[in-house]
């Protein structure tokens, strides 16, 4: 019968490169947890209107990139393209604002949808860990979520990685550079994409996303929304670059950055990395301050700023680098009954070591060879072979192997974590 695949743009993570998704979300919620931030798990199913409203129908991601379909029950429902909206819709809802000591910290981790072209760094199905900080406007809330977000990259073992920073300035700032945008692209749009022409239409803003290389050149002489922030807004964006700096965080300005969701305003920012093979996956991460979002949501007036990281990319610049070879999943034991009479005792054994002395086991349950027990056990990896036969099950004891010297203790089952324990121990200090 033919193999049915998975979904194009979808990928299967299991192995090793799974361990390495659990060690940098792991190793990111810590840094959250630092940071003083606390979980929230979203649904994956929203109603469209949290995106179309949230995150703006001139963004590429709604028109273009959501999955979205009828239930049974004929409403419109989206696969989440991104957290920041259903967080926002979550907390006007269940008016968190109002039950909380403002700013709200809150971090998120799961998968997200959207319906890109797949290539190097681009899935539809892709995973993505995320900060909100929601209530106060002070620039320093800003300065905070880069310096976790650098914090994290840091501690992953990156090295050299390039923040750019710009800003997009407040609503007048703004409305102003649109204004400047529009004339200056009215001149050009009928000889750039077809893309730019509906952006042109929808919000000239977007324009300066594109990619396409014959749209480069009118886009590099466009205006720069430097030329349009209103003294505020200049005021708060240098705060900000003089906090990063006295932090030691650094940066790049970078004017053409405008990021693909309506939402944000003042800061924004994406994080890039060049592998140590050269490859460039595009941001490892992004975002920035967003002021209207939770208002177009029903909720009061609070402004926000937060950061999204992408899963894929993270785990793919640390593999390219190498900084993913010291993760480890080996066995601490593997039990080994001799006969199916010993099979429930080694069991007990393997419960007992796990449960009570919080090591990782794995135990052979299928009446294998002894040479075929050794095998399995050095393919994965354990540190000893703990072998029970009807001896061992008569006297409740253990013999432990250890598989690398290949000494041989008996040991009483009562006394089997103490003496894992003494073990361990003097390894970690040879180490
Ligand atoms: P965004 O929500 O567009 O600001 O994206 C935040 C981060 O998610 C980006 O910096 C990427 O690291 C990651 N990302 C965005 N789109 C994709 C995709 N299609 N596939 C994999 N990662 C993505």
């Amino acid at each position: 019968m033919e193999i049915i695949k998975n979904v194009k743009g979808t990928h299967d993570i299991y192995g090793e490169e799974n361990n390495a998704y659990e060690m940098v979300e792991n190793l990111m919620k810590s840094v959250a947890e630092l940071y003083a931030y606390h979980g929230v798990r979203p649904p994956v199913l929203e109603s469209n209107s949290v995106f179309v409203r949230g995150v703006g129908s001139s963004s590429d991601i709604v028109r273009k990139e959501m999955y979205t379909f009828k239930d049974h029950g004929d409403r419109d429902i989206t696969l989440r393209p991104e957290f920041t909206a259903g967080i926002m819709r979550m907390v006007v809802q269940n008016k968190l604002y109002a039950t909380n000591e403002l700013p709200l910290k809150l971090y998120y981790l799961g998968p997200v949808f959207r319906y890109e072209r797949p290539q190097l760094g681009r899935y539809r199905q892709f995973n993505q860990f995320g900060v909100e900080c929601i209530g106060h406007a002070s620039y320093m809330q800003d300065v905070d979520v880069i310096a976790m977000a650098y914090t994290i990259l840091t501690s992953l073992g990156l090295d050299g990685v390039t923040i750019k920073i710009n800003t997009l300035g407040d609503d007048e700032s703004r409305n102003n550079y649109r204004e400047a945008l529009k004339s200056y692209f009215a001149k050009h749009i009928r000889n750039m994409c077809e893309d730019c022409k509906t952006r042109f239409e929808l919000n000239p803003l977007r324009i300066l996303d594109c990619k396409v290389p014959e749209d480069r050149p009118y886009i590099d002489n466009a205006p720069v929304i430097n030329d349009y922030l209103s003294e505020s807004s200049k005021e708060r964006f240098s705060k900000v670059l003089n906090a990063l700096e006295t932090l030691q965080i650094p940066y790049e300005i970078d004017s053409s950055l405008v990021r693909g969701l309506d939402y944000y305003s003042e800061t924004v920012f994406e994080f890039h990395y060049k592998s140590k093979k050269g490859i460039d996956y595009g941001a490892v991460g992004a975002g920035g301050h967003y002021g209207k979002l939770m208002s177009e949501l029903g909720g009061p007036d609070y402004p926000g700023v937060g950061f999204s990281f992408g899963i894929e990319r993270v785990v793919s610049v640390l593999k390219d680098d190498e900084l993913l070879e010291n993760i480890k999943d080996e066995l601490d034991a593997y039990v080994m009954p001799l006969g199916e009479e010993s099979n429930l005792y080694a069991e007990e054994i393997a419960v007992f070591l796990r449960n009570s002395g919080g090591y990782r086991v794995d135990v052979c349950a299928d009446n294998c060879k002894m040479g075929a027990m050794f095998k399995r056990a050095s393919t994965k990896g354990a540190k000893y072979a703990l072998i029970v036969g009807e001896t061992e099950v008569n006297e409740q004891t253990v013999v432990i192997k250890d598989l690398q010297t290949q000494e041989q203790n008996k040991v009483k089952v009562e006394e089997l974590v103490t003496k894992f324990d003494e073990l361990f121990n003097s390894s970690k200090e040879e180490e």
